[in-house]
């Protein structure tokens, strides 16, 4: 008989699991320590039984924030290998994450395969599967089919399962009687709020809570709460929709704490960078300093094709405030299935957030990589840079493209160098920049 259910059942038993060892062993962290925030809910750690190559990690605001990658197929886009590809790419940039969204053709298969092969901590939506696993018309998908498709998948080793709880009829009504700009955007909270329409029932994901926490406990799945209502523009940030949902989630959080089961809650979404700071704070204190997992939060909404930089800033800001886990997002987001370039930039801009905020929270040894590439710079040793650098393959390219009279330096500046120049000077050296410069064009 096992000891325990879940991760945060053995830290509250004292019961110190595999999990959680090298969870303190990669954030450098005192073995009680994370047990305390575990079996306080402040720390999750996704890890199904039933993934068993998984290498765990903790989410959560006193670790190193993590990031996730979305990929799967579509309709439109339905290569199993391109996915397969996106996702060994993932795993050796150090995406912590990844979450397969697929939403087409034999979606148990690519599952299994993930979790037969994957490392990283798993995610899905069960919501999008039901409606390719049932094949039927929407209405026509039942309470208990909903709550089938979320054993289903904790069956299948998925460690941690979006499920849109906090869109209750409450919810919905107050969506419907404000309005917003954008409506709703989550394609599995637009899904289930359909179907609430159409079939006048309470969503099955609230009304059936307590049925899937017992999943959740049998095979130790995270729920990550989704948020329906997360705005999809700024116009929409911090309302009534939100904030409801919030608070729904925020008492959810709790009863799922009491099942011992482990929480991820999730948020925006669009919003303009002044309001971050606050939502972060609204949020921890709501439920309780439970993981917050934000897709974004996109600052501004005019840049298709640069949103990993829109939402990186956001990323950047709301990691420093509160959030642990970044749900990456591409150059192609609102445009088009990413493709694997695309992922690699989704990537980048997440890990440069993600890493960001860890300095300017104060993490231990967060600006330590930082502190060794400074060292680097100051001796001009371009080859320690390339190996320190975030994209090693880009930074060796650009350097190659553009070759400098003298190899200390850059075309940036040329014999101008501030570093060279310093170096030199400091050491006792002459400097002169005129000297051996080649004729300019324009003395001509
Ligand atoms: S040339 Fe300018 S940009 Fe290039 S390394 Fe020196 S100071 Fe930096």
């Amino acid at each position: 008989m096992e000891l325990y259910t879940t991760q945060m059942d053995a830290a509250r038993r004292g019961i110190e699991t595999e999990a959680m060892k090298r969870v303190a062993e990669y954030e450098n962290m005192p073995l009680s320590n994370l047990m305390g925030l575990v079996a306080k809910g402040q720390v999750a750690i996704p890890a199904n039984k039933n993934h068993r190559c998984l290498t765990p990690y903790g989410v959560g605001s006193a670790l190193k924030t993590k990031i996730n990658v979305n990929l799967g197929t579509s309709r439109d886009c339905l290569n199993l290998d391109v996915e397969m590809e996106k996702v060994k790419r993932a795993v050796d940039m150090g995406a912590e994450a990844i979450m397969d969204l697929s939403s087409f053709g034999d979606t148990r298969k690519f599952r299994r395969k993930l979790t037969e092969s994957c490392p990283a901590m798993l995610g899905t939506v069960p919501i999008y599967d039901a409606v390719v696993y049932y094949n039927k018309p929407l209405q026509e998908i039942t309470s208990q089919e909903w709550i089938d498709v979320v054993r289903m998948h904790a069956e299948d080793g998925v460690d941690f399962l979006t499920l849109h709880c906090g869109i209750n009829r409450s919810t919905a009504d107050r969506f419907k009687n404000n309005g917003r700009l954008m409506n709703i955007v989550s394609r599995g909270g637009s899904l289930i709020f359909a179907w609430m329409e159409m079939t006048g029932n309470e969503n099955p994901f609230f009304e059936f809570y307590d049925e899937i926490l017992e999943i959740c406990q049998e095979y130790d799945v995270t729920i990550s709460l989704g948020d329906a209502c997360r705005p999809g523009c700024i116009a929409d940030a911090g309302d009534i929709s939100q904030i409801s949902e919030l608070v729904v989630l925020g008492e959810l959080t709790q009863r799922a704490w009491d099942k011992n089961v482990q929480i991820i809650v999730e948020g925006p979404g669009h919003m303009p960078l002044n309001q971050i700071q606050a939502n972060m704070e609204i949020q921890q204190t709501i439920c309780k300093g439970a993981p917050f997992y934000v897709l974004g939060p996109l600052v501004t909404d005019i840049a298709p094709g640069y949103d990993h930089i829109t939402s990186a800033i956001g990323g950047a800001i709301a990691a420093t405030y509160g959030a642990s886990f970044l749900c990456y997002v591409t150059p192609a987001e609102h445009l088009r299935l990413p493709d694997v370039d695309d992922v690699k930039e989704g990537i980048i801009a997440s890990k440069i957030a993600a890493h960001a905020a860890d300095i300017a929270k104060g993490l231990p040894g967060a600006a330590d990589w930082d502190y060794q590439m400074g060292v680097a710079r100051r001796e001009l040793d371009w080859e320690k840079m390339f190996g320190l650098a975030i994209d090693p393959e880009k930074a060796k390219r650009y350097r190659a493209e553009s070759t400098p009279e003298n190899q200390d330096t850059c075309t940036m500046c040329g014999k101008m160098c501030s570093v060279r120049n310093m170096n030199k000077v400091l050491n006792g050296e002459h400097v002169d920049i005129m000297e051996d410069t080649k004729e300019c064009p324009s003395d001509k």
